[in-house]
């Protein structure tokens, strides 16, 4: 008996069509400058990045490769420095910026469509809801533990 496969939806692709069900437009290009947030909504001056949860050190779900960890430790500060820097100069040009864990997009999408609705009715100057919390390489030989300041790198 054959199984009807559902088409794989990218994670972006389902956060997208949650949001127009809610009455939300996004860009299809959504490019700002140089940064591609994987969702744009102008009219509220929002940029939502889903954050892989292996690329970008989701506490839940990263887990630090068996072999070659020097080189995933680096890749890993790289990833959520770039992060850190996007955030930072969207948010300088006004835009507020939400990030969410891909998990949460299948895990908890409803909450996730809860808080950009409610960045949606927040003043522009509220704190953002940053979510790199914190990323530690399992020996200790490089670690970020602050988000919202510059990657701190431990030797
Ligand atoms: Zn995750």
């Amino acid at each position: 008996m054959s199984r009807i496969r559902g088409t794989a939806t990218a994670p972006e692709e389902l956060l997208r069509k949650a949001l127009w069900a809610a009455g939300f437009r996004y860009n299809r290009d959504t490019r700002i400058g140089r940064i591609r947030p994987d969702v744009v909504l102008p009219k509220h001056h929002i940029a939502i990045f889903l954050d892989g949860c292996f690329w970008h050190g989701c506490p839940e779900h990263y887990v630090r490769p068996r072999s070659g960890g020097g080189f995933w430790a680096r890749k890993l500060v790289e990833n959520v420095e770039r992060d850190i820097a996007q955030t930072a100069r969207l948010e300088a040009e006004g835009w507020r910026v939400l990030r969410f864990w891909e998990h949460a997009v299948f895990t908890e999408l409803a909450g996730v469509v809860d808080v950009v609705s409610a960045a949606t009715s927040q003043p522009a100057d509220a704190e953002p809801d940053w979510r790199v919390w914190k990323v530690e390489a399992v020996d200790g030989e490089l670690a970020i533990t602050n988000g919202r300041s510059q990657p701190e790198l431990r030797s």
